[in-house]
């Protein structure tokens, strides 16, 4: 049996064992080729067939309507924190940004590079603990869009659902959410996410459009950075992260195999119960970071009440087969991150150690 680790890493992050393996068994020889997909032309049929292939999987498990574009690019999130501004965010309008953490930040942050933003809720003054109440959210009328960021990887939060917009572009960073709940597509102008925490490996982000926002970008941007690039040329306008979107489509294919989107919410659900139940039936030795309300299905923050404590558990977690554990350096504490390829049993196996490690620190 191969040995694996209990891996809760905020990302990259754990792929499914049976995808591992069959990238491994196609690895030297694809679909008979005698090659590798990396060394393919992305012209030839059987890429296009698996960039096509990959698009409808995506498609039928997110329940994308058909005048979205499906668009798998290079540079990472971080990359769409300047695309969507360059492209969306014109003279004389305003980028509307939910201040919510880290990742919220550095959007908003790049956005100012290019035009006017505003904030119009934010959690900063707690730290970030929880989603700002946006029931009463005021959006200026000239704003171009809304953006927010569905869960904070490094604070721990997780948006329950999402500000009704009417006709402003809600565009949403679910770089460490996507395809781990349903989410309604229809209520965004624009989803993107780095695909290397539920998605696959490192090397595509994913963004999904809808057609109208990104048929035609400001002729001043570089060709690269234009959506519409990408859009009249079904993303292969140059050479693609050809063998992270084939790991994506085997992903997707593991997906599907589960059950799809909904099962893999209930999944998710039944994994951070175990750790969350944990936390709360500790009799305040662990605590959680963000707040109840908005806890985060994904990244599960908690601290112990000693820094000491802290490092020991990370020292000994690690010597139990754990990886991952410590929490990010600006919040500090410890973080599991249950993205939908970590297993039930990694979970059971971290509530049985954090149980064990209190009866023999509390
Ligand atoms: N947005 C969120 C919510 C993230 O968690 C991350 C990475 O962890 C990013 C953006 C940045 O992604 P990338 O490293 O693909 O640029």
């Amino acid at each position: 049996m191969t040995k694996r680790a209990y891996n809760f890493n905020a990302g990259p992050a754990a792929l499914p064992l049976e995808v591992l393996q069959q990238a491994q068994e196609q690895l030297v020889d694809y679909a008979g080729a005698g090659m590798s997909i990396m060394e393919m032309s992305h012209r030839s049929a059987i890429y296009e067939q698996v960039n096509e292939e990959t698009q409808s999987l995506l498609r039928e498990l997110f329940g994308i309507p058909s005048n979205y574009k499906v668009l798998f690019l290079q540079g990472g999130a971080s990359t769409q924190f300047a695309m969507i501004p360059m492209n969306l965010l014109p003279a004389g309008k305003v980028g509307a940004y939910v201040a919510t953490g880290s990742w919220a930040d550095k959007a908003l942050k790049e956005a100012k590079l290019f035009g006017e933003t505003t904030v119009v809720a934010s959690s900063e003054a707690d730290k970030f603990n929880r989603i700002p109440d946006l029931s009463n959210v005021e959006i200026p009328s000239n704003a171009a869009y809304l953006h927010v960021t569905s869960n904070e990887t490094i604070e721990g939060t997780q948006y329950k659902q999402f500000p009704v917009t009417g006709d402003i572009p809600l565009i949403g960073d679910m770089s460490s959410d996507i395809l781990s709940r349903p989410v309604d597509v229809s209520q965004f102008g624009l989803i993107y996410a780095g695909a290397q925490k539920n998605l696959g490996p490192s090397g595509v982000t994913i963004v999904i459009a809808r057609e109208d926002l990104v048929q035609e970008s400001p002729k001043s941007i570089a060709t690269m950075l234009r959506y519409d690039t990408h859009v009249k040329n079904n993303s292969l306008y140059n050479t693609p992260p050809s063998f992270s979107v084939y790991l994506v489509n085997l992903m997707l294919k593991w997906v599907q195999s589960r059950g799809g989107v909904a099962a893999m919410e209930q999944y998710n659900r039944d994994k951070t119960q175990l750790i969350y139940d944990t936390i709360d039936q500790s009799g305040g030795f662990y605590r959680g970071f963000a707040d109840a309300g908005s806890r985060s299905a994904m990244n599960l923050t908690f601290r112990i009440h000693s820094e000491e404590l802290e490092k020991q558990f990370v020292k000994e977690s690690e010597a139990n087969g754990f990886v991952g554990l410590k929490g990010h350096r600006s919040v500090g504490g410890l973080r599991a991150s249950t993205y939908n390829a970590v297993p039930l049993e990694s979970c059971k196996a971290l509530a049985e150690f954090m149980v064990d490690f209190q009866k023999r620190n509390g």
